[in-house]
């Protein structure tokens, strides 16, 4: 195995690794919010059993909005702190990482410099899809407060203002039978499945997405520090079910340091894909260490085994359509949904086809081929 082989499989590894770490920070953030969670709606089942005034439900909703913004402060703080440590780590682990994967001679030659804290502090604010971490979570906490909202005027709406005027409590109410009360009593379900799904999906995609983005951004600092000993880096997607034809599409391509070389495809290093591409994303990049005749070492420091691991080979693992093509159908169709499936089973497109600048063509799109 060639050291750039090597380097490919433990990047990788390492990447899938993060994900674990990423899985561990958002139930730390679903525990702080779960505690809002359940003080909101405990506050919500004693209001039902108290004669209801709209003055206190009005007071209900205002404390629960309190309650949300400071929940709201609580996790952005803890995403900050979770992502610093995090660029931090891995600038460290890329570089040990690479270190561990080349022969010694071309390891001693590295550089590593950890970033300013403030330069970090800047980088973790740069959007990710176009929303910081911040934006993100404060836009997580709208949809919330909105939607509580709406269930308190929802139970107004439904003739719940009756129990008011009648100055009963919803478990008299209840008890009458009243369809108003049957309504908010499925309406303190719906708030519950809300806090459970909705902000656990929400968090997913903000936990994942500007970790992702964390890691490449560190990576790069350490990548672009060393350049002088690597050829460039390749796109490697995570090649499973839940790998998009986007991806796909981009794994395998190279951006390299000093230009593309002469009847070679992909593009320079500076332009890469930011990370995360999409949504779930869970791609990264692998550097590719020079063949030793190119490093900037004495020749002579090289033994015949290091000179062996460095023959400046780009690995090229599985590729997507490769992988794609050893899949059953089942998996097939559900990776590209029946009518894209369609389109590819009857060779009207081809995977390649599917996505462009990175964006999943409409079916539309795709006919119109
Ligand atoms: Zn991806």
């Amino acid at each position: 195995m060639s050291a750039n082989e090597k380097l490919m499989g433990r990047i990788v590894r390492h990447r899938a690794m993060m994900i674990q770490v990423e899985n561990g920070v958002m139930e730390e953030l679903v525990q702080q919010l779960g505690q809002v969670r359940k003080e909101a709606l405990d506050k919500l089942v004693a209001a039902s059993n108290e004669p209801l005034t709209k003055k206190g439900v009005e007071s209900l909703v205002e404390e629960i909005r309190i309650d949300l913004t400071l929940a709201r402060e609580d996790m952005t703080a803890t995403l900050k702190d979770r992502l610093a440590e995090a660029f931090t780590a891995e600038e460290e682990l890329a570089m040990t990482v690479f270190r561990g994967a080349v022969p010694m001679v071309v390891a001693k030659a590295t550089n590593y410099q950890a970033l300013a804290l403030k330069r970090i502090d800047d980088i973790l604010k740069m959007p990710v899809a176009g929303v910081s971490y911040e934006q993100a979570i404060a836009n997580m906490f709208d949809r919330l407060g909105g939607q509580i909202d709406k269930l308190a005027q929802k139970a107004f709406a439904e003739g719940f203002q009756e129990a008011l005027y009648s100055g009963k409590t919803m478990a008299q109410a209840r008890g009458a039978g009243w369809a108003a009360a049957e309504k908010l009593q499925s309406n303190l379900g719906a708030a519950r499945e809300l806090f459970d799904k909705a902000v656990r999906k929400d968090l997913e995609t903000i936990v994942h997405g500007h970790y992702q983005a964390t890691i490449d951004k560190a990576q790069t600092s350490v990548y672009q520090q060393n350049r002088k000993l690597l050829q460039g880096v390749v796109f490697t997607a995570t090649l499973d079910h839940k790998t998009c034809p986007i991806c796909g599409a981009l794994d395998g391509t190279v951006y390299w340091m000093d230009g593309i070389p002469e009847g070679e495809e992909g593009d320079v290093f500076e332009r890469k894909p930011a990370l995360p591409i999409h949504p779930h994303c869970r791609c990264t990049y692998a550097p590719i260490v020079k063949a030793f005749k190119s490093l900037p070492i004495d020749d002579s420091k090289f033994s015949k085994a290091s000179q062996k691991l460095l023959d400046g080979d780009i690995p090229k693992p599985d590729r997507y359509d490769a992988w794609f093509a050893k899949q059953s159908g089942t998996v097939q169709r559900d990776i590209l949904g029946a009518g894209r499936y369609d389109l590819w089973k009857s060779g009207s497109v081809d995977l390649a086809d599917l996505s462009k600048n990175g964006q999943v063509l409409t079916l539309d799109q795709l006919r119109g081929k």
